[in-house]
């Protein structure tokens, strides 16, 4: 219910605070109703912005994410708000007489302690009084004072924690003469007068309204000192609000490598997709507005978001760019600096709340024109979207894989869909599901085959660096154990020679391990459903199907040719990193990964570092695969690039296919040319081989057949139910409980192309702790089932990227 005094005021989108129970809580107008749906409504207390904090497309956005991920509305909103807005209510207590005095009334200790406090500090709120009361629960005493009525308490929200940031400045207010002839009589004491005289005479020099804090240093004086001359009328003190800018160290640190503010010449191919795309800004009725931009690395996709970016704001309105990870991606954000400056704002996981905050208001505001980011950044306020891009739209990053689970490319096509947006996903891998709805006609599919620096290179190669296989076996069986083939050495010693840089790439994911043969590659396999077996030193039955839940011990010799070299494997980027310094002393070696990486700033430290040539050889993994362009890295060394193929995962061939193009295509970005050496034991897979030769087509073929012939998505869709518990046996139990539930209303509801797969241990079967089982749910709608089915407990992904 609105009281009179709000009418008019709030609308949808606002965000308000409402009773609940005994307390107060925020809550965000969804809409406004003429008849309510339930008899009994409560009036909304307070507007707590004049401003909507969501618009109306952000909250039919939150509705449809809601619909389509099973996920409750509320916390798909929440998600949408900065955290420093969506903080708990609070109590504020005041004392109802300030004028009595406290002695005169029996109170107890704690009693008189809050009287006390809130005589000297006035009004309090509960958290601010917590902070007086170490381990004494004063709330009881507390509330015996309301009772009495000494105190009066109100349900409050605190105002938000983050605040725009303030900065003082100072400018000089009277002519120059007249502050000449203020000089000499500014101060009684020799010190008080040489420190107002300089202060004075630094802005005398500088016209415009300078920081006070550089006044300070620069002069010895102090904010007395310049309050005096603000008395006197010489000067004027004013407080400027600021935004925080997040960008200025990304900006000041690293130069970018090329001036980007001149849009270059398309290319045909570029041109090609550009009239595309460019057609899709005209307003006309059935126009495609999205597009699967796929391009191989270097092919110029960067340089069309420009463009694109660069028509909406013309228009007017604003872009969301969303990349994998912004620590990652420094030169696509140098690039939109240089190309709109003043008007990009970055979301960032590293951005401190105030930072966050500002970023937020200014989009809001539509201040700024561009805003880059991860997943996250598609929830900018922005208020007239007009392009959403989705660059290396194949990442896995884009997944949130806590809940509430969702997927940031399709909430960005269902987000461009609502503000009649044009969305592009740009890849050179892009996903199966992505390219077989270009297929269906959903999204317009625009090639950009070769690299720019190819672009008139008359033969046929893309400008891609060549790839040699190297087949591990062989090297065992020459008696070389080690991690690195004779060819890979062979390689890394030219690069060094000649001072360029070298990768080593390792597919970290899969540490936990998988047993095969080092004689003939045999890699241990499920008898009931053919999914690599994995290895599990913590338990009874050393292997395990996680898929179908069969376990046996390990084997002794192989069972295909009896060999006794059958090995648990799994490998760490630590490992190669400490060979690599063992074979080549004097070689400078760099690693990056996840534990490298916790410190803040890390990502850019490490990169500049190798970017600059301070090291020679760079030991990463998965983030080695994101958009680096490194033009003296001659050489990628994909250490074992298998390592994905044997997980039991559906999405593991595709997932390994696109990290090795990807890494593969960080070689050879310039002139010096570059190459590949990629160490498997498993060359003729697949993904191996159409990896090894930049070949997305026939990867996509072989992929697309094994998904029909298994029926997987894009043929059908799936839902994964997990369930978590300390407790193995009661993890095991619900799952048990919940799978009976599911097949009894599979057979209910006649869903005949509906499977129910489970329940087993997830792959990953203990994580932090918990015991963690899954269902797998697969059939053309699986979703639709669980309506109306309790699931408490359970964590429900809809559409999951990985089974693991
Ligand atoms: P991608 O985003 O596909 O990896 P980029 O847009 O980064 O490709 O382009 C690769 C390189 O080619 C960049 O250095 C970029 O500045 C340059 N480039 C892009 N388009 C052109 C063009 N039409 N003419 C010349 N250079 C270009
Ligand atoms: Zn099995
Ligand atoms: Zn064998």
């Amino acid at each position: 219910m609105l009281p009179p005094a709000l009418e008019g005021k709030i609308g949808a989108g606002h965000l308000v605070t409402v009773p609940f129970g005994r307390q107060t809580a925020q809550g965000v107008v969804l809409e406004l109703i003429g008849q309510p749906a339930v008899a009994e409504t409560k009036p909304i207390f307070d507007l707590l912005d004049p401003l909507p904090v969501l618009t109306g497309a952000q909250l039919e956005l939150a509705r449809q994410m809601a619909g389509s991920s099973l996920n409750p509305l509320a916390a798909i909103i929440d998600m949408m708000l900065p955290s420093g807005l969506g903080q708990q209510a609070d109590v504020l207590f005041t004392l109802s007489n300030p004028q009595s005095s406290i002695s005169d009334q029996q109170f107890s200790a704690t009693q008189s302690r809050i009287l006390t406090l809130l005589k000297e500090k006035g009004s309090l709120r509960g958290r601010q009084i917590d902070r007086h009361f170490d381990k004494v629960d004063w709330r009881k005493a507390a509330q015996y004072l309301v009772h009495r009525g000494v105190l009066a308490s109100q349900s409050i929200l605190p105002p938000p924690t983050v605040r725009p940031k303030f900065v003082r400045t100072v400018q000089l207010a009277v002519p120059l003469d007249q502050a000449e002839a203020a000089l000499p009589d500014l101060g009684r004491t020799t010190a008080t007068l040489v420190r107002r005289q300089s202060a004075l005479r630094l802005l005398m020099r500088d016209p415009d309204a300078v920081n006070v804090a550089w006044v300070y240093a620069e002069s010895g004086c102090n904010l007395a000192d310049l309050q005096e001359l603000d008395e006197r009328g010489l000067v004027v003190l004013r407080e400027t609000e600021i935004w925080r800018d997040p960008l200025e160290k990304i900006e000041s640190s690293q130069p970018g490598r090329e001036n980007s503010s001149i849009p270059f010449e398309l290319t045909p191919d570029q041109q090609r997709a550009w009239e595309a795309i460019q057609a899709a800004f005209q307003p006309c009725s059935r126009r495609p507005f999205l597009f699967l931009l796929h391009g191989v690395t270097g092919s110029g996709k960067t340089e069309l978001y420009l463009r694109a970016a660069a028509e909406v704001i013309r228009r007017g309105k604003q872009a969301l760019i969303l990349v994998p990870e912004i620590a990652i991606t420094p030169q696509m954000v140098r690039r939109f600096l240089a190309r709109f400056p003043g008007q990009v704002g970055l979301v960032h996981s590293r951005l401190s709340p105030g930072e966050r905050y500002d970023t937020w208001r200014r989009a809001r505001l539509g201040l700024l024109k561009v805003i880059i980011g991860p997943r996250s950044a598609l929830f900018a306020p922005l208020p007239a979207v007009g392009l959403i891009v989705a660059d290396e739209c194949h990442d896995g990053s884009y997944y949130q894989s806590e809940p509430p689970f969702y997927h940031a490319v399709e909430a960005a096509k269902i987000y461009a869909r609502l503000c009649e947006a044009p969305c592009i996903l740009g890849s050179a891998t892009p996903t199966i599901q992505q390219r077989y709805q270009s297929e269906l006609g959903d999204s317009l599919r625009l090639e950009l085959p070769k690299r720019i620096q190819f672009f008139n290179n008359p033969s046929d190669s893309a400008g891609l660096p060549p790839v040699t296989i190297i087949d591990m076996r062989d090297e065992l069986k020459s008696g070389r154990r080690g991690i690195f083939s004779q060819a890979l050495m062979e390689a890394l010693e030219q690069v060094l020679k000649k001072g360029q840089q070298a990768i080593l790439f390792l597919n970290r994911r899969g540490t936990a391990t998988y047993v095969f043969c080092r004689e003939c590659g045999t890699v241990a396999k499920c008898p009931q459903c053919d999914t690599p077996l994995t290895f599990h030193a913590e338990g009874l039955s050393d292997l395990r199907c996680h898929r179908c839940g069969y376990t046996r011990k390990m084997f002794e010799v192989c069972p295909h040719c009896h060999s006794h070299q059958i090995r648990a494997y799994g490998l760490g980027s630590e490992k190669v990193e400490s060979e690599a310094r063992e074979l080549f002393p004097a070689a400078r070696v760099l690693r990056w990964d996840w534990e490298t990486t916790r410190q803040k700033d890390a990502h850019e430290i490490i990169l500049g570092h190798f970017a600059a040539h301070r090291a020679d050889i760079l030991v990463g993994t998965q983030m080695l695969a994101k958009g680096l362009d490194l033009p003296l890295v001659t050489l990628v060394g994909i250490v074992l690039a298998d390592v994905g193929l044997s997980l039991p995962d559906p999405f593991g061939a595709e997932r390994t296919f696109s990290l090795l193009t990807q890494v593969a295509g960080r070689a050879g970005r310039s002139a010096l040319g570059g190459r590949v050496v990629l160490q498997t034991f498993q060359p003729e897979h697949y993904a191996i081989q159409a990896a090894s030769r930049h070949d997305y087509a026939g990867f996509y073929a072989r992929e697309l057949d094994e998904r029909r012939k298994l029926g997987y998505p894009p043929f059908s869709r799936l839902v994964r139910l997990e369930y978590r518990a300390f407790d193995p046996v009661k993890a095991e139990a619900e799952a048990r409980l919940m799978a009976v539930r599911l097949s009894k209303e599979i057979v209910m509801d006649e869903r005949i192309q509906t499977d129910l797969i489970g329940p087993v241990p997830c792959f990953f079967a203990k994580m932090g702790g918990w015991y963690r089982w899954q269902i797998v749910l697969r059939g053309p709608e699986p979703g639709s089932m669980l309506r109306g089915i309790p699931m408490t407990g359970w964590r429900v992904e809809v559409d999951p990227v990985s089974l693991l």
